[in-house]
């Protein structure tokens, strides 16, 4: 290989707004034949907002968006920035948490103005043996049908509120997963969301129903690409967040989201400053054709 045609591929990147860690990443775009794709932040804006509020009867709606969103201000997860950013507004200052702890892909538990709350799935709730009751099953399952993340809310054992949060597509997303399909990769959407959402995501741009992989907790996204590469696959994966940095350092090629979080983009070989998923395209199409100059 030529250094010099290396270089001339990897300045160009530059220009197209993709920093390429190394000449020897090239290669790897050659070979990708499946494109994994994280949801929130990287097919989706990950700016989202918290669009309705669901109680049972005896719940002030307040109360729940006080508590919830107290919580939530704590956190750094999307979903988190939504409740705490819906509920200050409607509600006014936020409190400080007497404590605090992040579950990973589930949600937030903690204790505000004396009370214990959870916030999150309902796996979160389970794991504190707090049920969820049949009228906010069913507010769950609407806003999922609706493609929305419902966010349950429950505190002194008992569930009391959904919180209705959704997150647009980029506009660029749909753009992006035809030219990848045009570059001959399959297009696979990977997330901690739940099936609906994800299922909607996907039909919104162009990504089979068969090939979306939902429900998947932080640490098991690396798995994903373990299995598919163990079906033979070479697997491009794009993200953006600090669960997706262990998936996207064990896929043969990690493009991480220049908007994303440190962790993923030190993890990523090439890394898309503008958060533009086409730049993912234009990335693999330029270094195909950069090696197909030096060949
Ligand atoms: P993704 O894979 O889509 O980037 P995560 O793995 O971080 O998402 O989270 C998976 C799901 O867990 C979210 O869609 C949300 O339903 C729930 N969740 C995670 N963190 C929180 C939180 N702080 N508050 C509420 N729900 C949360
Ligand atoms: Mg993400």
């Amino acid at each position: 290989a030529t250094p010099t045609a290396l270089m001339v591929g990897t300045g160009r990147g530059a220009q197209l707004g993709v920093l390429i860690k190394g000449p020897e990443v090239l290669e790897n775009t050659r070979k990708a034949d499946t494109v994994v794709l994280d949801k929130t932040g990287t097919v989706t804006t990950g700016r989202m907002t918290l669009l309705a509020v669901r109680t049972t009867g005896a719940t002030d709606e307040a109360e729940a968006l006080r508590l919830a969103g107290a919580l939530e201000n704590a956190s750094e997860h999307p979903v988190a920035r939504a409740v705490a950013a819906g509920a200050a507004d409607k509600v006014g200052d936020l409190a400080v948490p007497e404590d605090f702890a992040n579950v990973p892909g589930l949600g937030v538990r903690g204790v505000v103005e004396g009370r214990t709350v959870l916030v999150g799935r309902e796996k979160l709730l389970a794991q504190a043996s707090v049920a969820l009751p049949a009228p906010l099953a069913a507010a769950r399952d609407a806003a999922e049908a609706a493609g929305r993340t419902a966010v349950l809310v429950a505190w002194d054992g008992e569930a009391r509120a959904v919180l209705e949060v959704a997150d647009a597509v980029k506009e660029t997303s749909a753009e992006a997963v035809r030219r990848l399909r045009a570059l001959g990769l399959t297009p696979v959407l990977l997330t901690g969301d739940n099936q609906a959402v994800a299922r909607a995501v996907a039909a919104e741009v162009g990504i089979d129903a068969g090939h979306v992989i939902a429900e998947v907790m932080p640490e098991d996204k690396v798995d994903v690409v373990k299995r598919l590469q163990a079906e033979g696959r070479t697997v491009a994966m794009v993200g953006d967040g600090v669960n997706d940095a262990a998936a996207l350092a064990q896929a043969d090629l990690g493009l991480a989201m220049g908007t994303g979080t440190d962790a993923a983009i030190e993890a990523g070989d090439l890394t898309l400053v503008r958060g533009d998923l086409r730049a993912a395209a234009d990335a693999i199409r330029l270094s195909r054709r950069t090696l197909a100059t030096i060949r």
